[in-house]
């Protein structure tokens, strides 16, 4: 399968931000940006008090909506969670699992993060699970065997058919809210070894048709060149998503 088959994927994360009446408004702001450009899928992925709010504005329009973290349990006594059945009810589509601020404010491991995607999974929303690697990792040199056990840990125990519907977002955790972007070369270099992580424990259809992101300070004026990378299909956007910018970066 080649890049152009895969369908490209912008989205937003707009972390601990935005009360349901300004989401509203962002929403409705955002859709009209993004209006007619159906050549990829662009989700907003908001916090929980906005689902339903953003859900309705985004009715009709080519905006999706997504969460930010679910719970993997069914149901119960777990205060304060939120479960994949309650996120898919309310119309969420996409959920984002294993975000290094959950990883590393709220000491979410590996094995967390591979059972929420296994119970997004089965409630059919995409996940989009996050990986990537601090800078004292990066300097150390071993970037490559840190994101590929991320991923091999992440994916353990789920088939080659339902990784085809999954995105993964490589965020090096020294670019995310930073304003500073990895090279193209480096983001490149990184999907790339996430996708081949793949290949090797699946096969080379699964990595073919695995949508596989980029995310850390991508903006208006870095987005373009990025995604046009052979193994990046779009990204994973924190500030400029908050912004009117993220219509331009979402039609890069
Ligand atoms: C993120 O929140 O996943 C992110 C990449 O943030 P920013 O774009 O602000 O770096």
């Amino acid at each position: 399968m080649k890049k152009t088959s895969r369908r490209v994927v912008i989205a937003g994360n707009w972390k601990m931000n935005m009360t349901p009446s300004a989401a509203k408004a962002a929403i409705e702001a955002t859709a009209a940006l993004v209006k007619g450009k159906d050549g990829c899928d662009v989700v907003l992925c908001v916090p929980f008090i906005d689902v339903a709010t953003a859900v309705e504005a985004a009715r009709g329009t080519n905006v999706k909506i997504g969460a930010q973290n679910v719970h993997f349990e069914k149901k119960g006594a777990f205060t304060g969670e939120i479960s994949a059945d309650m996120l898919k009810n309310a119309g969420c589509e996409y959920v984002i699992i294993g975000h290094s601020e959950r990883r590393g404010y709220f000491g979410e491991t590996d094995l967390d993060v591979n059972k929420k995607i296994k119970k997004a999974l089965e409630k059919g929303l995409t996940p989009i699970m996050c990986c990537g690697e601090s800078l004292e990792q990066r300097e150390q040199g071993i970037t490559a065997e840190w994101v590929s056990m991320q991923v091999k840990l992440g994916l353990q125990g789920i088939p080659a058919e339902d990784v085809k519907k999954m995105v993964i977002a490589y965020e090096p955790i020294w670019a995310i809210g930073t304003g500073k972007t990895a090279t193209t070369e480096q983001a490149e270099e990184v999907c790339k070894l996430v996708r081949d992580t793949v290949r090797v424990i699946y096969n080379d259809e699964t990595a073919e048709a695995l949508r596989v992101q980029y995310g850390g300070s991508v903006n208006a004026g870095n987005a373009a060149e990025l995604f046009a990378q052979p193994d990046i299909d779009g990204g994973l956007v924190g500030g400029a998503s908050l912004k009117a910018e993220f219509g331009v970066v979402a039609t890069a």
